[in-house]
């Protein structure tokens, strides 16, 4: 069926994600176009907004009876506010992206702008329709075109669009604040952010503001922004010193409930939390939970997952629209106004409140880059900064012999990066993290452009002297039912299944020795584990920490130049350093 949840993995194998359609709940799974029609006829038919016998006429989708009924009922207004959402675009300018399922182009940001531009055009054309243009964050780290400038490449093509609001992702934080002001400068919409605060008072910082209102027909809509809690855990902690992130909930409700006071119609959370649709149709994970305990919120939507869903939580409709430019959210909302509106119905609904709304149609569509013309605004916008980095980007520095894939478990492509930046550092053992190695290596010409692609990140390389007890600490830490960390120097066996802290059963360096617990190792890491990343700990007990600020992807960059000028091409080393026990 449709509701399929992708992992939290690496962007590029988001193989079964598809699209998702409400439907409401014990209603029969017929297919989206037959449902749809289902919920918006039965909802107009309620609201009386047109005949019984009108009804049938209305096209799968289409909410075009969804009118403005001014006079005509009362002095009652409805719009239909149609919510476009992106998320976790992570820097996907180009056309660069296939659908697994389908193998049929997908994203780049002129396509992505052309279904926000067709989706705004049919929405703006219904009666009563008024359009709200929004991002959950994570917008700009992952690509050599944005990474190169730092993200403002994709700040350029938001401006174009005319976004209205994004939210703070974990990694808005990778280059560090002082470029996240730059780009809070340059944009023409607010970062929103309502849990993160400076310190530890309630003072926020000056990069981020906790909502933004905006008007809509006769509609005054606030926007609150919510950031994942995990951020000091999954982001660079060098980069967050002095930032504090609350649970989300408590703070999103107090401001809701101030925005209403204030007289806002429509409330609308933009948040970076995560979760995943199970088949049933349920959203589970962060988002779920938060969502549960929201008061007076309208919609949610959500990113940082990868994933696609599109349900309702609480009565509030949820929808992570995916990632990487390869999927558009569109959410359609009722919004009736004014005198005669049913109460106690619909998540808006508020004794005394002005306005109430309901949730006609929410789906995560793929942007299928041979279905509709590119925009041409757009890709002049990305071709300005393409331009800019090509001669780098182009840059051939190596020829792959064969694929060298990635995963959670041990990967041949992890393996590679851990003896690179372990012969980088001239240390005895590696580690590094699969989720920082985002796309595997195709085979044939390697570009400056792909290893961004591979290592989006700025992390560089750490060195310290680790004994064999914090070795395997470090090792324990690294191994979980979700997969092992990528090592450089030894081989190890594990039982995944088993308790934390228990799970590591033998270690020995690479030429067989075992490992001696009070032994002395130089290791090498990256500085995102080295400062207690992904709830690494150990590497923070290390003795002579050293930074030696050379950039993974750099040392990944040269390593692959010099297998090039020997005339030699890079093959894809052996697997057999995890040992996974039953
Ligand atoms: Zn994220």
């Amino acid at each position: 069926m449709l509701f399929i949840k992708s992992s939290f993995r690496r962007a590029r194998v988001e193989s079964r994600e598809t699209r998702g359609t409400y439907w409401p709940a014990g209603s029969p799974r017929r297919g989206p176009g037959a449902t749809v029609f289902a919920v918006a006829a039965s909802l107009l038919l309620l609201t009386g907004l047109m005949a019984p016998s009108q009804a049938g006429a209305v096209s799968a989708g289409s909410a075009s009876a969804c009118v403005q009924t001014g006079q005509a009922a009362g002095k009652q207004t409805s719009t239909l506010l149609t919510i476009i959402h992106v998320t976790d675009f992570h820097g996907a300018l180009l056309p660069e992206d296939k659908d697994a399922a389908t193998q049929r182009p997908v994203g780049g940001a002129a396509v992505v702008a052309s279904y926000i531009k067709t989706e705004k055009s049919k929405a703006l054309a219904q009666r009563g329709g008024e359009v709200l243009l929004v991002a959950s964050g994570d917008m700009m780290q992952g690509s050599a075109v944005s990474n190169l400038s730092r993200g403002a490449a994709v700040i350029s093509v938001m401006n174009e669009l005319g976004f209205e609001a994004c939210a703070v992702g974990n990694h808005e934080f990778d280059w560090g604040t002082g470029v996240l002001a730059e780009r809070k400068r340059q944009a023409k919409f607010p970062f929103l952010s309502a849990n993160i605060f400076a310190g530890e008072g309630t003072k926020q910082p000056a990069w981020v503001l906790p909502y933004t209102v905006v008007r809509k027909g006769g509609l005054k809509i606030g926007i609150i922004g919510a950031t994942t809690e995990d951020t000091p855990v999954v982001a660079n902690p060098k980069m967050l010193v002095g930032l504090r992130f609350d649970k989300p909930a408590a703070v999103v409700n107090r401001v809701a409930a101030k925005l209403r006071k204030e007289g806002a119609d429509v409330i609308v959370v933009l948040s970076h939390l995560g979760g995943a649709q199970e088949r049933d149709g349920s959203v589970t994970g962060p988002v779920a939970e938060f969502a549960s305990e929201l008061k007076g919120v309208d919609a949610v939507l959500d990113g940082h997952s990868h994933t696609v869903a599109a349900g309702v939580v609480n009565s509030i409709p949820v929808m992570i629209s995916g990632s990487n430019g390869r999927r558009l959210g569109v959410m359609k909302l009722e919004v009736v106004c004014g005198a005669g509106q049913r109460s106690g119905a619909g998540s808006g609904s508020r004794a005394g409140a002005r306005c109430t709304s309901r949730l006609v149609e929410q789906e995560v569509e793929p942007t299928y880059g041979d279905s509709l013309e590119p925009d041409k605004a757009t890709a002049a916008v990305v071709d300005s900064y393409a331009r800019k980095f090509a001669a780098e980007i182009d840059r051939v520095v190596g020829v792959a012999a064969a694929d060298i894939s990635t995963g959670r478990q041990e990967s041949a492509l992890g393996n590679l990066i851990a003896d690179i930046m372990r012969e980088a550092a001239g240390a005895e053992i590696a580690f590094t993290n699969a989720g920082g190695i985002r796309a595997g290596l195709d085979a044939g010409p390697i570009t400056v452009g792909e290893i961004f692609r591979i290592l989006p990140f700025d992390n560089t390389i750490v060195t310290m002297y680790l004994t064999g007890e914090q070795v395997k600490r470090a090792l324990e830490e690294g191994t979980s039912s979700r997969g092992v960390v990528q090592v450089s120097g030894l081989k190890f066996s594990c039982r995944q299944a088993d308790p934390a802290g228990q799970r590591v059963k033998s270690i020995a360096l690479e030429n067989g020795t075992p490992l001696s617990p009070s032994g002395r190792y130089l290791v090498a890491t990256n500085d995102f584990m080295a400062s207690g990343g992904d709830r690494y700990a150990t590497f923070k007990e290390g003795d002579t920490i050293l930074n030696t600020q050379i950039l993974v992807r750099e040392a990944a960059i040269s390593w692959l130049d010099k297998v090039r000028q020997a005339g030699g091409q890079v093959s894809p080393p052996s697997l057999g350093r995890v040992e996974l026990l039953q």
